[in-house]
C-alpha cells in the first residue's frame, strides 16, 4: 500500500463503516506486511516476523526498526545490523534526527495532535518553518510531506530497542 493510501483508505472505510475499534479508529492503516507501528515488539522479533513476508512482496519490501539515539551505543547498532544482515532481505534503522532552527535543538521534536503541529521540546517553538521533523517514512527520509494520517502513524510508532 502506498504511503498516502494508508490515510485515504482509512478515511473511506471510516466514512463507510463508522468507527470500529481496532480497525477504523485511527487515521491510518498499517503499511504493507509490517507489524502494527504501535505494537510493543523487540527489534529481533519484528525482524523475524517480517522477514517471512518479504519474498511475497513483489512490489518492493522494506522493514524498519525504530531506535532511540544510539550514538553512544554503537555496539547495539552493530548487533542490529548483523542481525538484519543474517535474517532479512531489506531493513533499515529509523531514528529521530529532527531539529529546531529557533534554539538549535537536535533530537526528537514532538507532535501536538490536537493542533496538528510539531513543536520543540526544548524551547517550545511551534513555528512550522523552524521546527523540522526529519523521519524515515518507509524507505526514504522526509520532512513535512506526509498527509494527516501518515503524520499520526509516524508519531505513534513505538521504539523497538530498550
Ligand atoms: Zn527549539
Amino acid at each position: 500500500m502506498a504511503e498516502s493510501l494508508c490515510y485515504r483508505f482509512a478515511k473511506i472505510d471510516r466514512a463507510t463503516y463508522g468507527i470500529i475499534p481496532g480497525v477504523t479508529d485511527k487515521k491510518w492503516y498499517t503499511n504493507s506486511y509490517h507489524v502494527c507501528p504501535t505494537e510493543q515488539i523487540s527489534a529481533f522479533d519484528k525482524i523475524d516476523f517480517e522477514a517471512d513476508f518479504q519474498p511475497y512482496s513483489s512490489g518492493g519490501c522494506i522493514s524498519y526498526i525504530e531506535i532511540p539515539n544510539l550514538e553512544n551505543n554503537l555496539e547495539a547498532v552493530d548487533q542490529l545490523v548483523q542481525y538484519m544482515y543474517n535474517n532479512i532481505q531489506y531493513c533499515e534503522l529509523n531514528t529521530r534526527a529532527d531539529f529546531c532552527c529557533e534554539c538549535g535543538f537536535h533530537g526528537e521534536v514532538l507532535y501536538d495532535k490536537e493542533n496538528a503541529r510539531w513543536y520543540c521540546p526544548q524551547c517550545g517553538c511551534v513555528d512550522q518553518k523552524k521546527v523540522i521533523p526529519t523521519r524515515r517514512t518507509c524507505g526514504y527520509v522526509g520532512s513535512f510531506q506526509w498527509n494527516e494520517g501518515k503524520t499520526e502513524e509516524i508519531t505513534e510508532r513505538v521504539i523497538h530497542v530498550d
